[in-house]
């Protein structure tokens, strides 16, 4: 008899919503879209028991009972039929999963009336069990009751943070929800009490004045750049106004709130030399691309997507802050690296670095051995040799993309991919204590790696840096130490593992590229173990070894 079965129905939907519903705030972000995508003008967000308990009220289009039924089922959407409808979202949703997921991972309750109609319906769901319909008298619009959120899931519910964590995410979310929808008008109540409220505010800035305070929010430059990619438009802080965290950074892609560590980065090197080193810029910044240009479906909660052009759109990102910031300074970036793809050996993009030498270009406070290289070939598949002024440098290539990709980890948001298939890891008893131990350093360092059952772990989600290829050796060399490692000793585990190995032919761009990487690290001339990455031979050594007097 054959060992593979088909997951029954309930299980299917609850290994998704682990994906998708991840903690209270996705509960809030999954039903206040679907609020947006129904053409809401006022939502209600009514929190309790740290999130747990949610209320989510908005005057959108309504369901008729048919599609309040329907809209429970997984894959069950209004907003696209064919695949080529992905490229040309106008959407926040389109998976047709999220509300699946909630109801097979909570108790839920929907009352929902199409404008115009007579009565309307309640749809009461309990752990993805047979919905129980009934018509009610309601307003217009819907409201989605949650309670007992996780109950069926104590694994998830035990790792849920305290109440104040929980509910600081969702006025995250909230916040990030209202600046992208200025003309709704969001209200959010937690524990009875109103938290924030943008009734009345009606454009950006007055959102951001009502969600920000008036202090943060006069500080601000209004910015608007058009170039041949798209456009780069909102409010970013005077150089005056940094601040010491980067809470306060939204970017939102044609509209939709994401995360992207890379284009924040075009924006910090825009503010390079306005700001202190120590201090972070505040911005709102829209961009709207063509849609075609950017894959949404790439995180089964759509908090990242993939562009297209990256490094043009960085460009235009640094174009549209410079302008804003005033006269041109010296210009001290390398040029942007696209950390998007995947490849074998951590992100190479498909470079356009045709001159070898495009790494010379000196910034301030490169170490001297680091400045003015040409690189010229690589040998034995382990170094880097590269014309320096002063001599000959080379660079040993793991050493070097082992100090990249640690201070790659080190920043505040590492980029992340989502496995499309989750992997399991069994564990003992003692490698689950560790794992468990890490877990919050983990998460940090963009793995979503958490227990599944009583022998294994599942891991659903990997720092854009380490090869899918890699995460199992990786786990297994975080998870089989009798200590845990802290974040700084994973970070350099995952470093190692994800690093090139020695013996890999490198051809002259991605030696180019890699060089260049190098040149972007705050210690670029040590490994994360503390070993030289490159040794320089002088012009004066080899003109001493070549016994030439004249030097
Ligand atoms: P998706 O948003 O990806 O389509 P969901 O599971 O979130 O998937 O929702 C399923 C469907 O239910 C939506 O496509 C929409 O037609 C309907 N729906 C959900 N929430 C609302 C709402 N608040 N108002 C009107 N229709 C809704
Ligand atoms: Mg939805």
């Amino acid at each position: 008899m054959g060992k593979i079965a088909r997951l029954p129905l309930h299980v299917a939907n609850q290994i998704a919503a682990g994906e998708v519903i991840e903690r209270p705030a996705s509960v809030v972000k999954e039903v206040v879209e679907n609020a947006l995508d129904a053409g809401a003008r006022r939502i209600t967000i009514d929190v309790g028991e740290g999130g747990r308990s949610l209320r989510i009220t908005d005057d959108g289009e309504g369901m008729s009972e048919e599609d309040a039924v329907l809209a429970f089922e997984r894959f069950a959407t209004s907003k696209i039929q064919t695949s080529d409808e992905l490229w040309q979202l106008t959407t926040m949703g389109f998976r047709g999963e999220a509300l699946a997921s909630i109801a097979s991972v909570a108790k839920v309750d929907c009352l929902t009336r199409q404008r115009g109609a007579e009565r309307g319906t309640a749809v009461s769901i309990q752990g993805g069990a047979v919905p129980v319909v009934k018509p009610v008298g309601c307003p217009e619009g819907t409201t989605l009751i949650v309670s007992d959120l996780f109950y069926n899931l104590p694994v998830r519910l035990k790792f849920l943070r305290a109440a104040a964590t929980e509910q600081g995410h969702i006025v995250d979310v909230t916040q990030g929800l209202a600046l992208s929808n200025p003309e709704v008008d969001f209200k959010l109540v937690i524990n009875g009490r109103e938290i924030l409220s943008t009734v009345g505010a009606r454009t950006l800035p007055d959102v951001a004045a009502s969600l920000l305070g008036d202090d943060l929010a006069d500080g601000l430059i209004a910015i608007d750049h058009t170039a041949r990619t798209g456009r780069v438009w909102g409010l970013i802080s005077r150089p005056d106004q940094g601040r010491t965290d980067r809470s306060r950074q939204w970017f939102f892609i044609n509209q939709r709130w994401v995360r992207h560590p890379l284009l924040a980065k075009a924006v910090e090197e825009a503010y390079v030399g306005h700001l202190a080193g120590d201090r972070h810029p505040v911005f709102l910044l829209f961009l709207d691309l063509d849609r075609g240009l950017v894959d949404v479906n790439v995180h089964p909660a759509k908090r990242e997507v993939r562009l297209g052009q990256t490094q043009r759109v960085f460009l235009m990102i640094k174009d549209a802050l410079m302008e804003g910031l005033g006269p041109r300074r010296h210009e001290a970036c390398l040029p942007a690296l696209a950390a998007e793809s995947t490849g074998a050996y951590g992100p190479w993009p498909d470079t356009t670095i045709e001159d070898t030498a495009s790494a010379a270009r000196p910034h301030p406070g490169l170490p001297r051995e680091l400045s003015g290289l040409r690189v010229i070939a690589q040998l034995h598949s382990t170094y880097i040799l590269a014309e320096h002024p002063d001599g000959l440098f080379l660079i040993d290539q793991c050493r070097a993309h082992k100090r990249w990709l640690y201070e790659q980890l080190a920043a505040a948001q590492v980029a992340t991919y989502p496995l499309s298939v989750p992997m399991l890891l069994p564990l003992s008893p003692a490698e689950a204590a560790i794992a468990a131990a890490e877990l919050p350093a983990l998460l940090r360092l963009g793995f979503a790696f958490e227990p599944f059952d009583e022998a294994n772990w599942i891991v659903r989600v990997l720092p854009l840096l380490l090869p899918e290829a890699a995460a199992k050796p990786t786990l297994r060399a975080l998870v089989s130490r009798t200590q845990p490692a802290g974040e700084d000793g994973l970070r350099r585990v995952v470093a190692e593992h994800a690093a090139m190995k020695r013996g890999e032919v490198l051809d002259l761009p991605r030696m180019v590229l890699l060089v260049e990487r190098l040149q972007q690290c705050h210690q670029p001339l040590v490994c994360p173990a503390g070993h030289p990455t490159g040794i320089m031979i002088s012009l004066a050594e080899l003109g001493r070894r070549f016994l030439k007097t004249d030097q």
